[in-house]
């Protein structure tokens, strides 16, 4: 009988087991963040751990990217910041991933 408490419970265990791990990434794996223009598609590249400085204007076409001082590169340049924490830190108790949407063909 499926509808116990038990039943459900591996019925999620199930569930959980059969999920596609391709679909789930360590923090660690991340080596890139890209960006793409827009307006012109040129994509600017940067190692996680070289990446110095959020990109406010497109590098092939010179058209603004983000402005500067706003919301959107604050939040970007404390994207770049919480990520270069957490790739440094030496935790043991935690593991942090990420899993990509299901996208349904
Ligand atoms: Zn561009």
């Amino acid at each position: 009988m499926g509808t116990t408490e038990a039943g459900i419970i591996r019925a999620i265990a199930k569930e959980l087991m059969t999920i596609d791990n391709s679909q789930i990434f360590d923090l660690k794996d991340i080596a890139n963040i890209q960006f793409e223009c827009g307006k012109c598609h040129g994509r600017y590249v940067a190692r996680l751990s070289d990446w110095r400085k959020v990109p406010v204007v497109c590098s092939n076409c010179n058209e603004p990217l983000v402005k500067a001082e706003s919301l959107e590169h604050e939040a970007l340049q404390r994207l770049k910041d919480a990520l270069t924490k957490l790739l440094e830190s030496k935790n043991p108790d935690l593991i942090i991933r990420f899993e990509l949407t299901t996208v349904k063909s």
